[in-house]
């Protein structure tokens, strides 16, 4: 946003509370690595440019690239300084931070879709003998005691840190709810490739027949790894993780119970992988991609045993950990605009927020498929500023 504001000579400054990329200094764990191909990391007027566009940038990698960004573009930014409220004043917003207050005209709320960590409410019923950490927490697995790790949460953070914390010799129990099964390669194209190819990932937000579901929809079960590996849930019971439904409670004694659901949802899941490789498939013959790739195939049916367990005693001192990755939410307590729906969510149309001169950026589904990726801001950035270069025209004009 701040590249596109200064195309258009807008006056403006960057607040950041820490330094710039931020959350991946601070709020990443660290063998992540992006799930996103090198080439996919595309801002305006920055791409890839090293000699491995198919590989997954680390954690580091992507704090150089971001800052090296900041600097190519000379973005005003203002860093180590916390926006504590912001409200309507008589010609803009009035912006209070640590380190004085600003004036404004218009304002882009780009504090990010991952904030706080979403856990459910029956999180403190966990016996006290159990350490707990979210996805957002998690930075390796020694941090964990030795013995047993239930991980919840299935998508792209579950996946990888189960795979990473069994791996580490620590048993690991998955509870998987709804998930989004992808392979990694199909076809032998990144399977992102394709997504962007198809055109699935620039599909706007007013072109979706839901899009309020669109924008819960969970992230893709993949993970960048040197191997371009799948990790699936077959994967995972492969090293042997074990499976659980979706937790739906802990009782009183200690018990956490999990949903019969198991079976369905991976079947479920399976289904809309067929879905999008089918999608990819008449893609790839429509477009005369089909003799330049592999032949169509299906991975197999995630397996599940029969009868999976429906509760686990969390006080017979095997389990020790449990990981939260049950998702992430923005965090918008210094907001005293009254923009937020009852779920605390901005209302916005395609991040032009119910407030004049207020926008948002890097909420999922914003405008696009892609616009909570990296390689999603740019076009909302471009979107989004020239309606905010109208309003000031506007206010201008009045
Ligand atoms: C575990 C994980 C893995 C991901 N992997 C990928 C991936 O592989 N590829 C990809 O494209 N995307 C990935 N993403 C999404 C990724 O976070 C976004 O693409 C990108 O970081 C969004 O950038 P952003 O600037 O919108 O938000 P953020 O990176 O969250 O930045 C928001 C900034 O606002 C600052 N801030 C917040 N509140 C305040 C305040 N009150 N005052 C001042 N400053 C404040 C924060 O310090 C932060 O620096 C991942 C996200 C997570 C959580």
């Amino acid at each position: 946003m701040s590249h596109c504001l200064s195309e258009r000579s807008i006056d403006h400054v960057v607040l950041e509370r820490g330094e710039v990329a931020n959350t991946w200094r601070n709020e990443r764990w660290d063998s992540l690595r992006l799930l996103t191909p090198n080439w996919q990391s595309r801002l305006p007027g920055f791409g890839y440019s090293g000699d491995d566009p198919d590989g997954y940038r680390t954690v580091p990698e992507v704090i150089d690239f971001i800052a090296n960004y900041a600097k190519a573009i000379a973005a005003p930014v203002q860093t180590r300084t916390i926006v504590s409220s912001v409200r309507r004043s008589d010609t803009g917003y009035l912006v209070h931070t640590d380190q004085g207050a600003w004036r404004c005209r218009t304002i882009v709320l780009a504090s990010g879709a991952c904030n706080k960590s979403s856990v459910p409410a029956f999180a403190d019923r966990v016996p006290p003998s159990i350490a707990t950490v979210t996805a957002q927490q998690y930075r390796n697995p020694g941090q964990l005691a030795d013995g047993g790790v239930l991980v919840v949460g299935a998508s792209a953070s579950g996946t990888q840190i189960a795979c990473e914390v069994h791996r580490s010799g620590r048993p690991v129990t998955l509870s998987v709810g709804e998930h989004i099964r992808a392979p990694r390669v199909y076809r032998g194209k990144d399977l992102q490739w394709w997504m962007d190819a198809t055109g699935l990932l620039n599909e706007r937000y007013d072109q979706v027949e839901d899009i309020a579901r669109a924008r819960r929809v969970p992230s893709l079960q993949l993970a960048g790894t040197a191997d371009r590996s799948t990790l699936d849930l077959n994967a995972l019971t492969g090293i042997g993780v074990k499976l659980v439904g979706r937790i739906a409670g802990i009782t009183e004694d200690g018990r956490a119970q999990f949903a019969g659901s198991l079976r369905n949802m991976c079947a479920l899941s399976d289904l809309k992988m067929g879905r999008l490789l089918n999608l990819i498939d008449e893609w790839a013959k429509e477009n005369g991609f089909d003799d330049a790739v592999e032949s169509p195939h299906r991975p197999p049916p995630t397996l599940v045993e029969k009868s999976p367990p429906l509760d686990m005693d969390l006080k017979s001192g095997e389990l020790k950990t449990i990981i939260w990755a049950t998702g992430y939410r923005p965090d918008y307590s210094w907001l005293d605009v009254p923009v937020l729906d009852r779920k605390g969510m901005i209302r916005h149309d395609g991040g032009v927020v119910a407030s004049p001169g207020m926008y948002l950026m890097g909420i999922q589904f914003l405008r696009r498929r892609k616009s909570s990726l990296i390689d999603g801001a740019g076009d909302d950035a471009r979107d989004l500023s020239a309606h905010l270069a109208s309003y000031l025209d506007t206010l201008r004009a009045a």
